[in-house]
């Protein structure tokens, strides 16, 4: 196989190079490397090495360091205000509760701790003076698009559950398969996610919602999907859909039959709860087709909730963007006149003040009534004289 040179930026270079010269074996591994041989940018950069997290804060004893994970062997070294995780070469001990190793034990063996880890695209570790250290065919898997486990998968599983959500988020950000062995762990040993805190499942699973290929992970694990949220998911659309969480997420959802439940068992951040919702209860709604449409739609959601709307439901979204364009008047504080200028002129108080507003409004909105001051007082008006 070709040999395989990343090209690190900087600060995790340094970090190898000070933890090379104090004595101690030094990788970057995990995601930064898997991401670098599929030619991808890397999101950040791990570390690990046999230094014990004593001898790692005593090579960096001009850097600030924090104490992440001390008994996992994590320590966060900050080199120039950008922070590093740097891990001990470890193994994870008995698992008791599918989640949490009991214990870790630190080894001297860079493979070791690649044994470890979750899928075999994951378990690759990168030194420049040491090269590519891939002891479970990772690269081969990368180049294949298949995301197999570590070991034997039933065991990787049991385990931790986790695992088989992120199985599946791998294959969904990536377009990868999952390996038949892989996959049938998946399936029969899903139930035990119940076990997995919730705050981990629905992180992975946003990232999987997000996938390029995350239709495919819906229609090939329904029932693993289906211990993480409580409602059947739609795959249709759902990679044509643009990868922004709120979005994927009424689209995966338009078709439960109580979606705003499945939103609230996810417990996702307020504000993304909060957009798929309004979007669900929108999802429905007909193109606006004319100014006036347009008008009643910013109205009711607004331009962003508009908007996100229409790349939700791919709209040719020419009549939205027209009318805000235009500064076309949809909401209360547009218009030219308000509650001040009707009470002056004797129009309207107390809570007819509210209606009479709203009225002129929507007489804007229809392009009945222009939205200057004069054009609102005469219609103000003459709803005035209708009335009595
Ligand atoms: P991303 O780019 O999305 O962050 P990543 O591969 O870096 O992907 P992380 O969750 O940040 O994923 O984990 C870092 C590394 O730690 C993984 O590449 C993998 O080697 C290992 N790992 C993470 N979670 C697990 C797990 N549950 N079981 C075993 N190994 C894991
Ligand atoms: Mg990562």
């Amino acid at each position: 196989m070709a040999d395989f040179a990343m090209d690190l930026p900087e600060g995790p270079r340094a970090i190898l190079e000070r933890l090379e010269a104090a004595g101690h074996a030094a990788y970057v591994v995990g995601g930064c490397v898997r991401d670098a041989l599929l030619g991808l940018a890397p999101k950040d950069y791990d570390v690990c090495t046999a230094a014990r997290p004593e001898e790692v804060k005593r090579a960096f004893a001009d850097c600030r360091t924090l104490d992440t994970g001390l008994t996992h062997g994590t320590v966060t070294v900050l080199l120039a205000g950008t922070p590093f995780e740097v891990t001990t070469f470890r193994l994870d001990g008995d698992y008791a509760d599918h989640r949490h190793p009991d214990a870790v034990a630190f080894v001297e063996e860079v493979e070791r701790d690649l044994a470890r880890r979750d899928f075999t695209v994951n378990a690759m570790a990168y030194s420049p003076r040491r090269g590519l250290r891939d002891p479970f065919g990772g690269r081969a898997d990368l180049k294949a698009g298949c995301i197999r486990c570590v070991g034997e998968p039933e065991r990787r599983f049991a385990e931790d559950a986790l695992r088989i959500l992120r199985a599946l988020r791998f294959a969904a950000t990536y377009a990868f398969r999952v390996e038949a062995g892989t996959a049938r762990a998946a399936r029969d040993l899903c139930a035990s996610l119940r076990f997995v805190a919730r705050e981990r499942l629905t992180a992975e699973f946003s990232k999987l919602l997000c996938g390029r290929a995350a239709g495919e992970a819906v229609r090939a694990f329904p029932q693993v999907l289906r211990e993480v949220v409580p409602a059947p998911l739609c795959a249709e659309g759902l990679d044509e859909t643009p990868p922004l969480l709120p979005l994927r997420l009424a689209q995966a959802l338009h078709r439960a039959p109580d979606p705003d439940a499945a939103l609230a068992a996810l417990r996702l951040p307020k504000a993304d709860a909060k957009v798929a919702r309004e979007l669900l209860r929108h999802y429905d709604d007909p193109r606006p087709e004319t100014p006036a449409q347009a008008r009643a739609l910013l109205r009711e959601i607004g331009p962003e909730r508009a908007m996100e709307l229409a790349r939700l439901r791919a709209w040719e979204a020419g009549e939205l963007e027209a009318a805000l364009r235009r500064g076309d008047a949809y909401s209360l504080k547009h218009l030219a006149v308000g509650g001040a200028e009707l009470k002056r002129a004797g129009l309207a108080e107390g809570p007819a003040l509210g209606r009479r507003l709203q009225a002129l409004l929507d007489g804007v909105i229809d392009g009945n009534i222009e939205n200057t001051a004069p054009a609102l007082l005469a219609a103000a008006r003459a709803m005035k004289e209708e009335e009595t």
